[in-house]
C-alpha cells in the first residue's frame, strides 16, 4: 500500500516542523525515516554544518556526496576529512556512469553552452543521484530563504518527484549570519578551504570562479553562461508545474499526519 504525498496533505506538519530549530527538525527526520533518510551535501560549509550538528546530536545518517569528476581536490579532501571525524555518519560518493573525458569525446564541450550545461549538470549531477531513488524517503538538504532568487520560499518540507522523496531544509529559516555564528562556535566543523580563498559557492571547477567582495554569493557559479544561476539538483531551484507528489510507504501515514 502506498501513501500519496501532497503539498496539502503536507501542511500541518509543516506547520509544526517550520517552528522547529534545526537539529529538532534533523532528529524527526531521523525517528520517522531512519536509514532512509539522507543528507545531501556538495561539502559547502551549510553541508558542513548540517552534517556535524547531526553528528554531534548523536543521529546516524548516510551523507549522500555527488562527485562530478571535475571537483576541486579541497572539495574531495573535505569530504574525506568529514568521514574521518564524524563516526555517526555514513559518506556516499555518488558517480556518473563516464568519465569527464570519455563524456567530452562522446559529446564535446558541454559546460560552454546553456543547452549543453543542461545536459552536462543532469548527466554528473542528476543520474548519479537519481541512480539511488527508492533507497531514500526523505533527502535533507541545506537551502535558506536569506539565499534569495528561487530559495526565497523555500519552506521547511517540500517534494521531490523525480526521487520520490520529501526533500527536507532544517536551515530553511536560517540566515547567513546563524551559519557563522555556527561556524565560529564550533570550530571542528570541516570547512572546505576554498570558502577562505575566494569561493563563497562552490561547484564543479570549470563552472565556478572566485567572487569580488562586493559582488552576489553564486556570481562565480555558471559565470560563463547569463541566466544560469543553479543545476536543478534541487527541486526548488527548478520549480515545479502542477500538483507535485510522492509515493512514500502506507505505514509512514500517521507520522505525515
Ligand atoms: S557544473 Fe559545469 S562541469 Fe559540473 S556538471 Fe554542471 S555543467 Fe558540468
Amino acid at each position: 500500500m502506498s501513501l500519496r504525498v501532497t503539498r496539502a496533505s503536507l501542511a500541518p506538519l509543516q506547520a509544526r516542523l517550520g517552528a522547529l530549530a534545526p537539529v529538532e527538525v534533523l532528529a524527526w527526520v531521523h525517528a520517522t525515516f531512519g536509514a532512509r533518510a539522507a543528507i545531501l551535501s556538495s561539502m559547502q560549509r551549510a553541508g558542513s554544518a548540517l552534517c556535524h550538528l547531526a553528528d554531534r546530536a548523536g543521529l546516524p545518517f548516510d551523507v549522500l556526496f555527488v562527485d562530478t569528476g571535475v571537483l576541486h581536490a579541497e572539495t574531495r579532501a573535505t569530504r574525506d576529512a568529514l568521514a574521518r571525524t564524524h563516526p555517526r555518519l555514513r559518506v556516499v560518493t555518488l558517480e556518473p556512469a563516464r568519465s569527464f573525458a570519455d563524456q567530452t569525446r562522446d559529446e564535446g564541450v558541454l559546460y560552454l553552452s546553456k543547452d549543453g550545461q543542461e545536459r552536462c549538470c543532469e548527466l554528473r549531477k542528476s543520474e548519479p543521484l537519481g541512480a539511488v531513488r527508492g533507497r531514500y524517503d526523505a533527502l535533507v538538504g541545506t537551502l535558506r530563504r536569506d539565499e534569495g532568487g528561487a530559495r526565497a520560499s523555500v519552506s521547511v518540507l517540500d517534494l521531490d518527484p523525480a526521487m520520490n522523496a520529501l526533500r527536507v531544509h532544517p536551515f530553511h529559516a536560517q540566515t547567513a549570519r546563524d551559519l557563522d555564528l555556527y561556524l565560529a562556535a564550533n570550530a571542528d566543523v570541516v570547512v572546505n578551504p576554498l570558502h577562505a580563498m575566494g569561493f563563497p559557492s562552490i561547484g564543479c571547477f570549470p563552472c565556478t570562479t572566485p567572487v569580488r567582495p562586493d559582488e552576489p554569493e553564486r556570481a562565480g557559479r555558471w559565470r560563463h553562461l547569463a541566466g544560469v544561476t543553479y543545476c536543478g539538483i534541487n527541486p526548488t531551484d527548478r520549480g515545479s508545474a502542477g500538483e507535485p507528489f510522492v509515493e512514500l510507504d502506507a505505514s509512514l501515514a500517521p507520522l505525515l499526519g
